[in-house]
């Protein structure tokens, strides 16, 4: 492809920069400078950038239709793409050019980068896998759109109460303007609910009898160093009629309103996963609304470009990330059968050779199944579909012992697997997994299937912006271009040897831990002491995830200090952060939990200076990049074969932290990688938790072998850390002992053992950098860019354009 370099993509001095924001500050704000506010600075440079990628995405997109390529489109409920500035300006190389520009104009840099609105659209570690993925698509080459909801209101903003229990507010990121966004009224499409189906010889019409609209709004998506960009198209919902004058000039106002307020509860909310039965019919039409929306506006941009709808598989791949947009398949069978009279059968081999599908979960509760009724009533052609797409399938397998529809349920798992021609695992031993239980039926029917693609996260957001000290030893030392090839950070390793390089890679933990410190003492008025371990967990609540685990350890870390002060403890702040779903009353007893031995213990002076606990609300990616760089210890401490890769543990090993974690997901490639030596294993393998929960005392007898456990446990019990009610913890106490489903009370001993020998490491530094530093010359493997590469090659069946 010829890469013609126009006057846009030439880096711009700070000066042209400063322009370009004055510009904005006056014709876009409608400001002059001396009355900019904050946002007006933000806004203006948000433009000013905005504008040096619209260049580079309309070459990408000229150069895609040009060569009539292959297009992948990532569909996913979620995208948590967290801030959009930072990033930008480091793809387009503009950081230093910026930062001058902006202080030349009387703001300060960094102050104004903190001052946009953090995008959580998204629950965690699926919503932020698809926000790398865009990142490295777009730095790859590769051409693609991601499809997604606009949520008004993305995740919940967390807060605590003053007893320490988890308060949810509304997030409202687009109270101010979204200055990445181009609104597109004219990519639009009806999205129909309900209604039913007039059968015609050999296809069917369906006449919905209620329809939203879906309106695009489109963000670029710059890569590295800006030589390529995709768009992620997000789906808004509008009412068909805006208002209802009759009703209104009646003075019914309210119900005037009505229908637009019920049309736009449909990208109002981003529903946190792992709640149950609420709104499960607004969440069906979210999912139905975004997919529709997407495979609509998928057919129509080949439409516009090619005749034979056979060819479809060699210009379209559609990915699922996870079950939600699993109607798709069905969705799109629809559209070449019905609206476009292709034969059913070949309409759903045709489907199938676009669709792959990614499964995140093998926790039969998160798998998501739909009431057949509730299908029927809401997406009736599509439950009839299904129900012929089940049939065919029993067809060519009729030995199988699996159906989609089953007991009254539409099985999304198994809808998705039978439609995909690729479905794929997101670690190693996940994948196996996948093989032998969620879909091990299937997967003997259709051999080969079932592929692994190890996630990945990108290192211009995980390791270039979010530690810039520690990216600039890495050029330093192995020179430039390791931010798109991070494989070569494996060139570190020789300097490792060199004491002058380690005392450097302390040296940036320390500064990176200071500036945590900083702003610790700033949002929390906790002080912490910047030399000890910074020991830390930051991921979603859940049981699986085991924060219990991690606050009984600290527990009776607390006796055992009190009782042995004199002893080798390695002082430790102990950091947390995370959400709990608000429907997950286990998940928020855990919080409240934390909080309470938090107050509890930082009040304690006898301790203070060698355990602090620490639990800033609302974790988010900002979050994320604030702290990770500033981590000594990452706590992955899931019960094995649970957590299908995870991330975060990536994140952290990328930027020097030791992991302690178990044989579960991504911590197994992880440990190969780094060595054995410079991890700290514990716990029990995926095999021995299925094993022992067979065993019905379990948890009864490892609490009786373990009196640290007890005495941890007690102590909750007996109201320690509830001013003296013994009630507010029985829940979540008799819990872990009665049946203990994660095996908390199991892996309590192990995981303190290698607390024990996180201690002992830590009291040699010099070593403890060593091993910090060979977790970041290793895991370079881990960046999204390989990540995609696997998809593109083994799925997608698509080359990179640059
Ligand atoms: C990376 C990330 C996650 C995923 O973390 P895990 O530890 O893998 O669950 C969740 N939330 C945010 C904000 C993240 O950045």
């Amino acid at each position: 492809m010829p890469t013609k370099i126009s006057k846009e993509t030439l880096p711009m001095t700070a000066t042209e920069l400063r322009d370009a924001i004055l510009k904005h500050i006056e014709y876009s704000q409608g400001k002059d400078l001396v009355h900019a506010s904050l946002y007006d600075m933000r806004m203006a440079l948000t433009l000013a950038i905005r504008d040096r990628v619209i260049e580079p995405w309309f070459r990408a997109t000229r150069a895609t239709y040009a060569a009539q390529s292959k297009r992948v489109y990532y569909l996913s409920m979620e995208f948590l793409i967290g801030r959009l500035l930072e990033d930008a300006i480091l793809n387009t190389g503009l950081t230093e050019a910026a930062r001058e520009a902006v202080a030349g104009l009387g703001f300060d840099f960094d102050t104004v980068l903190a001052d946009e609105p953090d995008a959580a659209l998204g629950n965690g570690g699926l919503g932020r896998l698809a926000a790398c993925f865009l990142d490295s698509m777009s730095t790859l080459g590769c051409p693609a759109y991601g499809y997604g909801i606009r949520y008004e209101h993305g995740l919940f903003r967390q807060s605590f109460g003053p007893d320490g229990r988890q308060v949810e507010t509304a997030e409202d990121w687009l109270r101010q303007k979204h200055g990445w966004e181009f609104e597109r009224p004219e990519a639009s499409f009806n999205i129909g609910f309900g209604g039913s189906v007039a059968e015609t010889g050999r296809s069917a019409v369906w006449t919905p009898d209620d329809a939203v609209i879906a309106k695009a709004y489109d963000t670029p998506i710059i890569g590295w160093q800006g030589k390529w960009a995709n768009t992620l198209r997000l789906w808004g919902a509008e009412p068909l009629t805006a208002f209802d004058l009759a009703a209104f000039n009646k003075g019914d106002f309210a119900g005037a309103a009505a229908p637009e307020a019920l049309a736009r509860t449909i990208s109002r909310v981003l529903y946190p996963d792992d709640t149950t039965d609420q709104g499960k019919e607004l969440r069906l039409k979210q999912e139905f609304f975004f997919t529709a929306a997407s495979i609509r506006d998928i057919l129509r941009r080949f439409s516009a470009e090619h005749n034979d709808l056979a060819a479809l598989p060699s210009k379209v791949a559609i990915q699922m990330n996870d079950t939600h947009p699993a109607i798709a398949g069905p969705e799109l069978v629809r559209l070449l059968a019905d609206e476009r009279g292709m034969a059913f059968e070949q309409a759903v081999d045709t489907a199938r050779a676009c669709l792959g599908y990614t499964n995140h979960t093998l926790m039969p509760e998160a798998l998501e199944r739909w009431p057949e009724k509730l299908m029927t009533q809401v997406l009736p052609r599509h439950m009839q579909i299904i129900e012929r797409i089940d049939e065919l399938h029993a067809k060519a397998h009729p030995k199988r012992k699996v159906s989609i529809v089953e007991g009254g349920e539409v099985k999304m798992g198994e809808l998705s697997f039978i439609m995909a021609n690729k479905v794929n695992g997101v670690s190693a031993l996940h994948s196996e997994l996948v093989k032998d239980t969620v879909f091990a039926e299937l997967n003997k029917l259709h051999p080969g299937r079932i592929v692994n693609e190890t996630n990945g996260v990108t290192p211009r957001r995980w390791v270039k912006g979010a530690n810039p000290r520690l990216s600039a030893l890495i050029t330093d030392t192995i020179g430039e271009g390791w931010e798109d090839n991070l494989e070569r950070l494996v060139e570190l390793e020789p300097a490792i040897a060199e004491q002058g390089f380690r005392d450097r890679f302390a040296a940036i933990k320390a500064e990176n831990k200071r500036d945590l410190t900083a702003w610790i003492e700033r949002e929390m008025g906790i002080s912490v002491n910047p030399d000890a371990m910074f020991d830390v967990q930051i991921k979603r609540f859940h049981e699986y995830k085991r924060q219990h685990l991690n606050i009984l350890e600290t527990i009776a870390l607390w006796q055992e200090i009190r009782a042995n002060p004199k002893g080798n403890w390695a002082p430790r702040v102990k950091i947390f952060g995370g959400k709990a779903a608000p429907g997950y009353v286990m998940a928020k007893e855990i919080i409240h939990l934390i909080n309470n031995v938090a107050r509890v213990i930082n009040s304690d002076k006898s301790t203070r200076d060698l355990l602090t606990v620490v639990y800033p609300a609302n974790y988010n990616v900002t979050m994320a990049e604030r702290l990770i760089p500033a981590s000594d210890l990452s706590e992955q401490i899931s019960t094995a074969g649970k957590e299908a890769s995870g991330t975060g543990n990536m994140k952290f090993s990328l930027n020097g932290a030791l992991t302690i974690g178990t044989l579960d997901g991504a911590n197994v490639e992880i440990r190969e990688l780094v060595g054995a030596e410079n991890f700290f294993l514990f716990g029990m393998t995926a095999d021995e938790v299925v094993k022992r929960r067979e065993t019905p005392d379990h948890a009864a007898r490892a609490i009786k072998a373990s009196p640290r456990l007890s005495a941890a446990l007690e102590m909750i019990e007996s109201g320690a850390f509830s001013n003296g009610d013994k009630t507010t913890y029985s829940d979540l106490a008799q819990n872990l002992r009665s049946h203990d489903y994660f095996t908390v009370c199991a892996d309590f001993d192990s995981y303190w053992d290698a607390q024990r020998r996180v201690d002992q490491a830590w009291a040699d530094p010099d070593n403890w950098t060593r091993m910090a530093a060979i977790n970041t010359a290793r895991t370079g493997w881990f960046s999204s860019d390989r990540t995609i590469k696997g998809y593109m090659a083994d799925i997608w069946k698509i080359d990179p354009m640059i």
